[in-house]
C-alpha cells in the first residue's frame, strides 16, 4: 500500500496528518504516529494502531464456525486450526505429559 495519507497545517501554522482509519487529525510527529521500516510515518495514528492490534487479537478463528480465539498474532487460525493448516499436524497437548519413548523420530 503507497497511498499517502493527507497533511495540513493548522491554525498555528503546525503540519498535521490525518489518520487513515479514524479520520482525527493529529501532529505529525512520531508522539501520535509509529514509524514504519521505512522511516516515514504509519498511516493510522498510534491509538488506532493499538486498537487494531487488540482487534486482531480479539477476532475468533478464520475457520467458519469455529468460535476459538485466534493463536497470538501471527495467526489467523486458533491454536489447533494453526497447527492443522499451517503445519499440517494437530496441536500438541499443552498440559506437559509424560514423554513418551520415541525411537527414530525427529521433532520438526
Ligand atoms: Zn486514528
Ligand atoms: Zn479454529
Amino acid at each position: 500500500m503507497s497511498h499517502r495519507t493527507p497533511t495540513r497545517l493548522n491554525e498555528d501554522g503546525d503540519l498535521e496528518k490525518q489518520c487513515g482509519i479514524c479520520g482525527d487529525w493529529w501532529y505529525f510527529d512520531d508522539e501520535f504516529f509509529n514509524r514504519n521500516v521505512s522511516g516515514n510515518l504509519a498511516s493510522p495514528c498510534k491509538a488506532c494502531c493499538i486498537e487494531i492490534r487488540r482487534r486482531i487479537a480479539e477476532k475468533p478463528c478464520s475457520v467458519a464456525g469455529c468460535p476459538l480465539p485466534r493463536y497470538g498474532r501471527v495467526s489467523s487460525y486458533c491454536r489447533e486450526h494453526h497447527y492443522q493448516i499451517h503445519l499440517g499436524r494437530t496441536a500438541p497437548a499443552r498440559k506437559a505429559q509424560k514423554p513418551r519413548k520415541l525411537r527414530n523420530q525427529n521433532y520438526y
